[in-house]
């Protein structure tokens, strides 16, 4: 099998240098330029990744894709409805490259490129530091950063929405169910020890709360981030900005599933799910710490979070893209995804949705 594209040194440097000059470096391949300037000297980020990405003279990234086929994938025309709204919450994207099959002709996404962002920490990073200075009384950005998230939550689903709106069918709810049944039954299945033990008696209220997915018919779908938490928040040295990275959409589904137009609920019901998954961690890696103040945060940020998406969305009179019932379905859903996931992939995050799940439901079967 021939190597995937990227993997060769200077194959970054040629890319940034072929949106400079406007053309493709190889004959089979297709470039789009939004926007580029001269960059040399390739240096790889090296943490956890799904991709292979290569920083370019500290003003590029070029996220080489290693998984990505011909079916399509969700970044192009995600990216390009940002640029068009002119959304800005999010490195600036430069451009893309496409190699075209030998056999069908057909085009498959080899590389994304971005701006970098020098001196930025993901949410696993800084949303932790922020609320382990909070419960210490410290001042920080914990109960600002879910404000912020808010309103560039909103204003991304505005922007993305302008590419257009459709209502789901009857179809779509039924698959919506079913899948969220079916991480449901996998979780149930793949979890065992104690996490296991803990699991199996949620089942039916799991099964309860998961319900309303099937009688979402006719609720508005746009395109969405579609994986959507806090990792994919990148924050600069003080003064905060944030900036949305990393639109190729949910790791564990299929190329034309990940195209889909989904619920905005189910971005919010992301992030809603990573604060309180940043409470978890925060809890687990810290010792002596009050747990009960980190668990009134995760209500507080979530509550925070929720009020300002919902008040910017209302400022673009777009308030009928979030339908409300669907975010308690969408997390309870999440908890289960974050259970497969870890079993598969990364066996010490299960802590994680063990401690949150059982708490997610108590919070969604008390009446307001
Ligand atoms: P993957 O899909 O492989 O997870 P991401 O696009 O999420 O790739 O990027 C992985 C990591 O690379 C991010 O968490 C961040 O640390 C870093 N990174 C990505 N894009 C940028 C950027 N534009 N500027 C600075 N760092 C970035
Ligand atoms: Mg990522």
């Amino acid at each position: 099998m021939k190597p995937a594209r990227g993997m060769n040194p200077g194959d970054a440097d040629h890319l940034v240098a072929a949106l400079v000059s406007g053309q493709a470096p190889n004959s089979d391949e297709v470039i789009t330029v939004w926007y580029a300037e001269s960059a040399v000297g390739e240096r790889e980020i090296t943490v956890d990744q799904t991709n292979r990405s290569v920083i370019v003279g500290d003003r590029a990234v070029v996220k080489w894709l290693l998984h990505t086929d011909t079916a399509g994938h969700p970044a192009p025309a995600r990216l390009q409805a940002l640029v068009d709204a002119g959304f800005t919450a999010m490195p600036r994207p430069w451009g893309l490259l496409h190699q075209r099959d030998s056999q069908t002709g057909a085009l498959k996404l080899s590389a994304i490129v971005t701006e970098y962002l020098p001196g930025t920490q993901d949410g696993w990073e800084w949303a932790v530091a922020d609320v382990r200075a909070h419960v210490r009384g410290e001042e920080s950005g914990a109960l600002n950063a879910p404000i912020e998230l808010g309103v560039l939550t909103a204003q991304m689903h505005v922007a993305l929405s302008r590419t257009g709106i459709s209502d789901a069918t009857e179809a779509q709810a039924q698959s919506w169910y079913a899948a969220a049944g079916q991480d449901l039954a996998e979780a149930i299945s793949l979890v065992d020890g104690d996490e296991g033990a803990r699991l199996r008696p949620l089942e039916s209220r799991i099964q309860q709360c998961l319900h309303p997915i099937s009688e979402c018919v006719g609720t508005p779908l746009i395109d969405v981030h579609g994986d959507l938490h806090v990792g994919q928040i990148l924050r600069t040295n003080a003064p905060y900005a944030y900036h949305v990275t990393d639109f190729d959409g949910n790791p564990l589904q299929t190329a034309v599933e990940r195209m889909q137009q989904q619920p905005a609920a189910r971005d919010v019901a992301g992030m809603l799910a990573s604060l309180d998954h940043v409470g978890r961690v925060v809890i687990h890696r810290t010792p002596d710490v009050d747990a009960a103040k980190v668990v009134s945060w995760i209500v507080m940020a979530q509550e925070i979070f929720l009020d300002n998406y919902r008040d910017e969305l209302n400022r673009a009179d777009a308030g009928h893209l979030l339908d409300e019932r669907l975010l308690g379905p969408f997390q309870v859903q999440q908890e289960c995804r974050e259970f497969v996931y870890s079993v598969k992939h990364l066996p010490h995050w299960r802590y994680v949705p063990d401690a949150a799940l059982p708490a997610l439901l108590d919070r969604l079967e008390t009446p307001a």
